[in-house]
């Protein structure tokens, strides 16, 4: 299939899109999946309500044809879904796909890293949100340490897959753990990314406070390093990037709440259960997976997608306000995957 450009109302073209394979993970993080709410009689999606890998790839080779460039795996934590490599091969040979991609917490890389990239996966992004045992395995709600992630960096750059760190950071609780991080990250030559912490889906209790900011992060690592800005690789990259002087090892930000960037925001995001949401903050999505269940053609969901891009409005970073994050209805991150 010809690719065929198509423009939200804002102008912004669809590039990327966001897979979250399953609902499920084996962290509890505070900021996405917090222990107190997804407890053990929490209720998941069932397996027949997740897409299978055929709609998933049969979703993704149209979004391909309507522009889409990147594609990144997700979940709750991708690599619990069984056989994800199967899933990889499919959309690693869709024609016209530049990059796949996975965010994953790292434990089960030690398993999964080699056969992920002899399926074609080209790089991972593992979330690590500080290197003392004690306080990470508090933030991952499960009293994991740091060792099996590690672990998992370590077979992930043994598989050959390019690697970037996530940490996200939150006032009082890892805000002591920035420097420690970068350090970490620069004697290993890993890329890392802070990321504001964000009011995504409706139980991290988010506030405004709690948010340490890229210029004060910023301000933190000059006390310890000497950096220089990088321009950006391509429009809508999401991370503002710096490298540290004279070496290769690049740092980055995500700055959702203190410089939002929903003018360049190309993503669509497609949930484990076939929802397509267009922003992050989106209260709900647009069904596709009864539409194929129901027997839909190729055209139909063309037309269904394009018709979701076209009249696609949302830049919620933009107008975030207390009383605007307060009132709003939002997916949780663990069905749509950040
Ligand atoms: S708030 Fe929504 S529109 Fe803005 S950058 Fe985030 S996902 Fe994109």
């Amino acid at each position: 299939m010809e690719k065929t450009i198509i423009h939200d109302k804002l102008n912004r073209p669809l590039r990327d899109l966001r897979i979250s394979v399953i609902d499920r993970c084996n962290f509890r993080c505070q900021y996405c999946m917090p222990a107190d709410q997804f407890g053990s009689d929490f209720e998941f999606l069932p397996r027949s309500a997740l897409l299978t890998y055929e709609e998933i790839e049969r979703v993704a080779r149209i979004f391909v044809h309507l522009g889409v460039e990147k594609i990144r795996l997700t979940g709750g934590e991708p690599l619990l879904r069984r056989d994800l490599p199967i899933l990889v091969a499919k959309l690693s040979s869709l024609d016209g796909l530049r990059d796949i991609a996975l965010t994953t917490n790292g434990v089960l890389l030690p398993k999964l890293a080699s056969s992920l990239k002899d399926a074609g996966l080209k790089r991972v992004n593992v979330s690590i949100d500080s290197l003392n045992d004690e306080l990470f395995g508090k933030i991952n709600g499960r009293g994991v340490g740091t060792g099996p992630v590690l672990d998992g960096i370590a077979a992930a750059k043994a598989a050959g897959l390019g690697i970037k760190i996530n940490m996200v950071v939150k006032k009082g609780l890892n805000d002591s753990e920035i420097i420690p991080m970068a350090q970490y990250c620069k004697e290993n030559k890993l890329e890392l990314r802070y990321i504001e912490f964000m009011d995504v889906g409706s139980t991290n209790g988010w506030k405004m406070d709690d948010v340490v900011s890229k210029k004060e992060i910023f301000q933190m690592l000059s006390e310890h390093f000497e950096m220089e800005p990088i321009d950006p690789a391509y429009y809508g990259e999401v991370a503002k990037h710096y490298r540290y002087k004279n070496t290769n090892v690049k740092v980055g930000f995500i700055t959702s709440v203190s410089e939002s960037f929903c003018s360049s925001c190309t993503r669509a995001r497609l949930s484990a259960n076939g929802q397509i949401y267009t922003c992050l903050f989106n209260g709900n999505g647009y069904d596709i997976r009864n539409m194929m269940r129901n027997g839909a053609t190729d055209e139909q969901l063309v037309e269904r997608i394009v018709s979701i891009w076209n009249n696609r409005r949302d830049r919620y970073s933009d107008e975030r306000t207390a009383e605007t994050n307060k009132h709003r209805k939002k997916i949780e991150m663990s069905y749509i995957g950040g």
